[in-house]
Formats: C-alpha cells, structure tokens, sequence
C-alpha cells in the first residue's frame, strides 16, 4: 500500500496546530485514495510528539537526536533524505510555515522528487497527485497535476483542512536511526526569540474589529479607534495597516503577525489575503464590509456588507449613540 507521510512541525515544546491539519488531509487520502497515512517526528525529547501522533496515525516514525534539539536545514534534511530514499513514502507533507518552506523545495533537488508548495488541497488522479495552489491573492486556483514521479514533496497551506480531533488509536512508534550529519554545518542556530509583546493582545480578545488598506490614511486610525471604544471592541489590522506604521505590529492579524479566536470579528477594508485569513481560522462569527462585492475576503465570511466602510463606520457609531 502506498504511503503518505506526515513531517510533523514542533516549536518550543508544541507540536504546531498546522500538523494536526495534515492529519485530517492524509486521512482523507486514505479514505479516498487509499494511501496509508504515516508521521514523522524529529528532534530531541521528542517521544511525547509521537505518542500524540501515535493515536491518529497506525505508524509514527521517530528520529531522536541531542543534534536535532533545534531546527536547522542540513540535519533535518539529512534525516528526511534517509528516510524518503529508504522507505519511499508516495506522497510527503509538511505545513506550509518557514519550516517547510525551507525544508521541502531544497530536499526537492536533493531527492529528485516534484515539490508543490503551498497547496490548498492535494488529490489523486489515477496514478498522478493533482493539487490545487490559490494564486492572485485568493483570486484563481490553479490546479496542478504531476508527471508520474517516484513520490512527491508537498507543503499544504495553514487553514485548508480542519485540525483533526483528539483520537485514540493505538498506532506504533517506531525508533528510526538518526544518520551522520555532514559536519561541519554551513548554519548555526543562534537561538529562539519571541516576537515582543505589545500593550494589547488581540490573541486574547472576544471581539475585534480589524481594518485593513480600505481606511486609507493614518488620518481615519482614530475613527475607528473610536469605533472600537464605543462597540467594546479592540481593534486589530491587516499587515499594510502595520507596514505603513498606522497601527503597531502587536495589532496585526495573519501569518506573519498573530493567531486570533474572537467571538466576533468584523473585518472592514480588508480583501481577505489568506495570510489575512489564516490568522482568523479560529474565530466566532466573522463579519466583513467591503465595498467590492468580489473582494475574497465574503468567500470566508458568514455574513457580508457591500458598502463603504466609512458609512457603515457612521451608521454604527450613530446607532450606538455616545
Ligand atoms: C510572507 C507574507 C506574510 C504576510 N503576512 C500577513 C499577515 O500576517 N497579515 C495580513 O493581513 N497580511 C499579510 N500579508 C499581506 C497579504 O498578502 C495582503 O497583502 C494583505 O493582507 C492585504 O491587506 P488588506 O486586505 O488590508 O489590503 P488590500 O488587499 O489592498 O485590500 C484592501 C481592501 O479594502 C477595500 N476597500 C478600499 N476602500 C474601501 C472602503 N472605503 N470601504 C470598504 N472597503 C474598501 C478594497 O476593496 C480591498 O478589498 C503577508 C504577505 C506575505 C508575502
């Protein structure tokens, strides 16, 4: 039976939500395709990542090393390559993060084996795996289909599938030997800093309301500030807001900036990037005014309002009264 594998993603002692995502996609594969799903756990102290891994998949591979303690390209790769090459997994997944990113696209020219990168969905064709890459901000998928390969290198997008739930198999933990590394590295890891926290955290907040490009000038920040207070909201942003320095970084919503689960979140001037939205997964009910009807930003909405957000912003601040 052929296989799909799994690379699990851990950080400071977690494995990453986004492997629990590949578990849900490996175990459609199987029930669809009929590929038998596998994970892969590297590092040092690594045994409790497998356990867990253990109870969703028949097969965790495990590869424990001091010299893999933290991440770094050449010995991660190094223990990949050995295990592609020997155990010929058809498909291989890692999430779509710096890890895989840097990870996969290289290990790709080393083993010869097809690389697609942040794909949102993955399938099989007959022989072939297709997947399916959003492109133009959200705007076009583009489906992809393989030459006919030995086995295939995909990273899959945060948010595509849902985190599988708590499971109870009694699947193996294999031991798999680490190999040589070929010292000395060309890389070193210097060491692991958080991103600094700021006055606000929006991660912990019931209801944000976020802006985006839409408020158009560091002149509009205290409409919605305004906004915020009256509604009892606090207020977040997508990355431009940041990058044009409106708003601090501690605000930002999205890949590179933070992960939130509000209750509600209402988006307004925001076109719904998926690093936008991949921030948001989590959230409640999910609002967005927009005033372009094809903004992608309603495909993930529950409810949408075509309309300029400076009138939506009046209308509620008079509603709501002082
Ligand atoms: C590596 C990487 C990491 C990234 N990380 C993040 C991240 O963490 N978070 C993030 O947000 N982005 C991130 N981005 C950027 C992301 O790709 C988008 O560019 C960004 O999210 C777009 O922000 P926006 O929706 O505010 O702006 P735009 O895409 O410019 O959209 C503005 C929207 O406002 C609407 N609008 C304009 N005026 C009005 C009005 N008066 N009333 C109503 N609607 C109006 C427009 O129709 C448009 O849809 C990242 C990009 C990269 C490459």
């Amino acid at each position: 039976m052929a296989k799909v594998f799994i690379v699990a993603e851990h950080r400071q002692g977690a494995i990453r939500d986004a492997t629990y995502e590949l578990v849900t996609l490996a175990r459609e594969l199987e029930s669809k395709f009929a590929l038998e799903p596998a994970a892969v756990v590297i590092g040092h102290g690594v045994r409790p990542f497998a356990e867990v891994l253990s109870r969703h998949v028949n097969e965790t591979i495990m590869v424990e090393n001091e010299a893999l303690a933290d991440f770094r390209y050449e010995t991660y790769a190094a223990v990949l390559r050995d295990i592609i090459m020997k155990e010929t997994p058809l498909v291989v997944l890692c999430p779509q993060s710096a890890f895989g990113m840097e990870l996969f696209p290289r290990l790709s020219a080393e083993t010869g084996r097809p690389c697609a990168t942040d794909c949102v969905q993955v399938e099989m064709d007959g022989p072939s795996l297709v997947v399916v890459r959003s492109i133009y901000n959200g705007k076009i998928n583009s489906r992809l289909a393989f030459a006919s390969s030995g086995g295939y290198l995909i990273t899959v997008r945060a948010g595509s599938y849902a985190p599988a739930a708590e499971a109870d198999k009694a699947g193996t933990i294999r031991d798999y030997p680490c190999p040589a590394f070929g010292e000395p590295f060309k890389t070193e890891f210097l060491g692991y800093r958080e991103a600094a926290a700021g006055t606000v955290d929006i991660s912990q907040a019931p209801f944000l309301l976020s802006i985006g490009r839409g408020i158009k000038d560091t002149e509009n920040i205290p409409k919605a500030e305004e906004l915020a207070a009256k509604l009892g909201a606090v207020l977040s942003c997508s990355r431009p807001v940041v990058d044009k320095k409106w708003l601090g970084k501690e605000r930002q919503v999205g890949t590179s900036g933070r992960t939130v689960k509000p209750k509600l979140y209402l988006a307004m001037g925001i076109s719904g990037a998926f690093q936008h939205l991949a921030g948001i997964k989590g959230s409640g009910t999910f609002i967005a005014v927009n005033r372009d009807p094809k903004a992608p930003i309603f495909r993930a909405a529950d409810y949408g309002v075509v309309e300029d957000m400076f009138k939506i912003m009046d209308a509620l601040k008079e509603q709501i009264g002082t």
